[in-house]
């Protein structure tokens, strides 16, 4: 695949959890319900809780069309990008139509949570066999500092929002708990967390941290024993790792540079993580960076855990 003939598909991208998961991004850069600090996307620069057909659908499932005619199906399609997929009227229907045309493939929704206390939200949400949610904050002084969210949303209605899916949905629903240190990893709101996780239930609940440059500086990453004594305190709970990735094989130099500008593009990434994530080796991903950065395309950026790489 190359990745500039596609404007909202990605990948497909090895993914510890998920397997080889091609990506549907629905939303333009950076259209969100929430700003967080952490955001490796950088700033939201439309923040909104309105649903509309930001990108057209029917461009979309003209490249899906485009996609499974030409390639093997991947384990997963994954909804994600730079943004809040479910802000996307139409996200249901796109769903409906990739399990239409391929039954076998896991529908993923990687979403911030934010809109589930709507019915609309959550009936398309239904449509996925896995829904991957983040709950951050319960406390709504703590929710405003980290994902400094539209005004409209409070963490409380957010939580019963999820309940609410919980309960509706047949699918598996896992929790993902962002850890900011001096922000939302103190006692007790780790505690306030840990009561709502209860009460939604989910099959698994993920603890994780910065990993790359976040949208704020000062954003720094939690250090192990953070984040082990957060993932005790929330009773069940596993803190994600970095995957091995398996290695890709008679990729073109010009199929690596997209693929590695199409990583770039959504977030910042070392020579480790393009490794990993690619499952390419470190050679072909060094070779491409060299040249992409004599060509002007991207552009490093030093931070603690190394160099990273970004678009110009
Ligand atoms: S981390 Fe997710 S929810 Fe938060 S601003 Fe970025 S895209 Fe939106």
């Amino acid at each position: 695949m190359t990745e500039e003939s596609y404007s909202y598909l990605f990948g497909p991208v090895p993914s510890r959890r998920l397997g080889l998961s091609l990506g549907v991004d629905l939303v333009p850069s950076k259209t969100c319900s929430l700003d967080c600090v952490y955001c490796e996307s950088g700033a939201t620069t439309k923040l909104t809780v309105k649903r509309s057909s930001l990108v057209p659908k029917d461009a979309v499932m003209a490249e899906i069309d485009r996609y499974f005619d030409a390639h093997e199906p991947p384990d997963a399609v994954t909804f994600s990008g730079a943004g809040e997929p479910t802000l996307h009227a139409d996200i249901g229907e796109i769903a409906a139509y990739i399990k239409a045309r391929c039954p076998g493939v896991r529908l993923v929704l990687l979403t911030n949570g934010t809109l589930f206390d709507r019915e609309d939200v959550r009936r398309d949400a239904s449509r996925m066999d896995l829904v991957i949610a983040d709950y951050d904050a319960a406390d709504k002084s703590v929710f405003k500092a980290l994902n400094r969210p539209h005004p409209s949303l409070d963490p409380e209605k957010m939580a019963e929002g999820l309940v609410a899916f919980r309960d509706e949905f047949d699918g598996e629903l896992w929790l993902e708990v962002f850890i900011v240190p001096g922000v939302n990893d103190d006692k007790a709101e780790v505690a306030r967390i840990a009561e709502v996780v209860k009460r939604i239930g989910p099959d698994r609940v993920q603890v994780n941290t910065l990993d790359r440059p976040g949208t704020e500086p000062w954003v720094t990453p939690a250090d192990e024993e953070t984040l082990q004594s957060v993932t005790a305190a929330l009773g069940f709970g596993e803190v994600i790792g970095a995957y091995r990735g398996r290695v890709a094989s008679g990729e073109s130099e010009m199929d690596v540079s997209l693929q590695i500008l199409g990583m770039v593009k959504r977030r910042p990434c070392t020579i480790e993580d393009l490794e990993e994530s690619l499952g390419m080796a470190r050679v072909l991903v060094e070779d491409s960076l060299t040249a992409l950065m004599a060509a002007g395309r991207i552009q490093e950026e030093s931070q603690a855990r190394g160099v990273f790489y970004k678009p110009l």
